[in-house]
Order: structure tokens, then C-alpha cells, then sequence
């Protein structure tokens, strides 16, 4: 209820008082910077941040941060994660540069690094996205080894445990009923995953920002469903001279709002990240109206000066930060109902 009174009084202030709040600089930039959606991001931050202290690209750290948490079988990104309803994992994942350069590959089968197949679309085609099966071929023909069209044991456990009802209903706030603390995401007793997404942004020494975003998707979606993940501007989006900004939860609504490109919109008039991600929120939650309790998304954004900040439609969301050796840290995501 504080919460809610507070929104709405923040809200009556208008964008004059965050821009006014959002004007107070701090007192160096920091850089370089990543941050991630999740537990899972403390991992993957880990390896985009020895790219990052030894000098090295934006790009770079956030293909490889994500790559750990793709790798790991027993994860909810990647593929052992929780299938489509036909029985199949399918992946979803785009990248994003500082020179606005964007490669997405979406409905991806049998390929384990779907963000790297996402770089490779984005640097050797004149195209922005790849999906299905034509994503597979060009992966293949990139040399990626197709993997075994097969379920992980846990994603075979829960599918099967899934079909007894085949209940199509998005669950993708799972995570407020039980908070995991673990590492790398792991799966709820249930056999759903707390979350299925890691999307990370960063700040290189140079000061350039990119941004990678990498999911299975929905557990048991309907076969061919996307989210917003792959979609640049939804799952992801970077603007060198603003900031970067990525999103997890309720595909569809993030959608519905083109989020994150909102979000970098909104750090452009001159919003901090949190605020602008608060706004973000906001909006979704004005659309969904009574609704909104059903649903979670959380946005996450870093400014050019290497300021950080998330929100939530509702309690169970965290992101991980990392800026130096010794500082990479979860951080509740503030949120609204
Ligand atoms: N945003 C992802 C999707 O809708 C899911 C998630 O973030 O957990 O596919």
C-alpha cells in the first residue's frame, strides 16, 4: 500500500521532478559497468567482467557473460531448459552494439549458444533477424554443431509432469512464490523454473555500451511463440549516447510497450535508470489495469555516466551488479504492487 501511495504520488509530480532528481551527478562515471537480470547474472557477470577490467569490448563481455548461463544444462536458459507444449526447447536471443548494429535469432533449435549465433547475424548479414529453421541452417553453416534433439533429464521430469494436465497457462511469476538463491537459476519443486531470461548490459573503459538478451522462452508456449527477448527495442536496447537497457518476465507486455526502447527513451528526457524503468513498469501496469497482479516484468538499465537501476511490477525480481573485483552484488529490484 506504501508503495502504491507512493507511486501514485510520484506519478502526480510528472517528469519535471525525475528529470530534476536525475540532474544530480554523481560524482565520477562509472565504468566500466555490467549488470544482469537475475541470481543467474552473478555468474554471468563474472565472465563479462574479466573482459571488461582488462580493456576489452562491451560486445564481447555481454556475449560471453550470457554464454555461461547457456551453457549450463540444468538452467532455464538454454538448452536444458522447460520445453514448448509440442515438447521442444526453442531459444530466443539478440545482441545489440554501440553503433546501434543488432543481430537476433529466434525459434532456435538445437543450437547451445543462440546470443553467438545472434552476433554472427548481426556481423556477417545484411539482416537484423534470423528465426526457425532458416536460424538453424545459417547456424550450422557457421560452423555451430547441431545438438541432440533431446530433453535434459529435470525438463524431461517436468514436461512430462506438465502434460498430465496440459494446462496452456503462462506462469512466468513463479519466482514470487518461492525466491531462489542459488547461483544459477534452479528448478522450483514444482519443475518450473523461477525464470527463464538473462539479459545483461554493460559499459566498456571506453565508455560504449552494449547489450545481450538470451531465453528458452515460456515454459510449454505454444509452439512458434516469441517473447520479447529477441525483439530489439522489447528484450533489449542500447543507445551510445543514453544508456542500455534490457527486460525479463511477461513477454507479451513488454512487447506491448516496445520496453526497453522506452526505457533508453525515457533516460534520454533525462529520467535516471531506476525511474525510467519505474516509468516502464508504470505504463504496463496502467494497461493491464487488474491484471497486472498476475503478471511480473522487470526492467533493467544503465546510463552512459555508469549509474544502474531496476524495477518490477511486483516483489521477487533482482538483478546482479559488477563494477570492480570485489563488487559484484545482487540487488532487490524495487517494485510497485
Ligand atoms: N521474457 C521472456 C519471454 O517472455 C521470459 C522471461 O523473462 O522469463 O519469453
Amino acid at each position: 500500500m506504501l508503495h502504491r501511495r507512493r507511486f501514485l504520488q510520484l506519478g502526480s509530480l510528472g517528469l519535471s521532478a525525475f528529470s530534476f532528481s536525475s540532474f544530480r551527478m554523481p560524482a565520477a562515471s562509472r565504468k566500466p559497468i555490467v549488470i544482469s537480470t537475475w541470481d543467474a547474472g552473478i555468474e554471468a557477470n563474472k565472465a563479462a567482467w574479466k573482459i571488461l577490467r582488462n580493456g576489452g569490448r562491451a560486445l564481447d563481455a555481454v556475449e560471453q557473460g550470457v554464454m555461461v548461463t547457456e551453457s549450463s544444462l540444468n538452467c532455464c536458459v538454454g538448452l536444458g531448459a522447460n520445453p514448448d507444449r509440442d515438447g521442444h526447447v526453442t531459444l530466443d536471443a539478440c545482441i545489440m552494439d554501440e553503433h546501434a548494429n543488432c543481430g537476433s535469432v529466434a525459434f532456435l533449435e538445437r543450437i547451445k549458444h543462440p546470443v553467438s549465433v545472434a552476433r554472427r547475424v548481426m556481423e556477417k548479414t545484411p539482416h537484423v533477424m534470423l528465426v526457425g529453421e532458416g536460424a538453424q541452417q545459417f547456424a550450422v553453416a557457421e560452423g555451430f554443431p547441431l545438438e541432440p534433439d533431446k530433453l535434459s533429464d529435470d525438463a524431461k521430469k517436468s514436461y512430462e509432469n506438465w502434460l498430465k494436465k496440459s494446462e496452456y497457462k503462462p506462469v512466468i511469476n513463479i519466482e514470487n512464490s518461492k525466491k531462489s538463491t542459488a547461483a544459477v537459476p534452479t528448478r522450483l519443486e514444482n519443475g518450473d523454473w523461477n525464470h527463464d531470461t538473462i539479459g545483461m548490459v554493460a559499459m566498456d573503459a571506453e565508455g560504449n555500451l552494449s547489450g545481450s538478451c538470451t531465453t528458452s522462452g515460456m515454459a510449454f508456449k505454444m509452439r512458434g511463440r516469441l517473447g520479447d527477448s529477441p525483439i530489439i527495442g522489447a528484450g533489449l536496447y542500447v543507445d551510445n549516447e543514453v544508456g542500455a537497457a534490457t527486460a525479463t518476465g511477461q513477454g507479451e507486455d513488454v512487447i506491448r510497450i516496445c520496453g526497453t526502447h522506452l526505457v533508453v527513451e525515457l533516460m534520454r528526457q533525462g529520467l535516471s535508470p531506476e525511474n525510467a524503468c519505474k516509468k516502464a513498469v508504470e505504463r504496463i501496469i496502467k494497461i493491464k489495469g487488474a491484471k497486472a497482479k498476475e503478471i511480473q516484468v522487470g526492467f533493467i538499465a544503465i546510463n552512459k555516466r555508469g549509474e544502474y537501476g531496476g524495477y518490477c511490477i511486483q516483489k521477487g525480481f533482482n538483478f546482479a551488479v559488477c563494477y570492480a573485483d570485489d563488487k559484484n552484488f545482487l540487488v532487490d529490484g524495487k517494485y510497485i504492487l
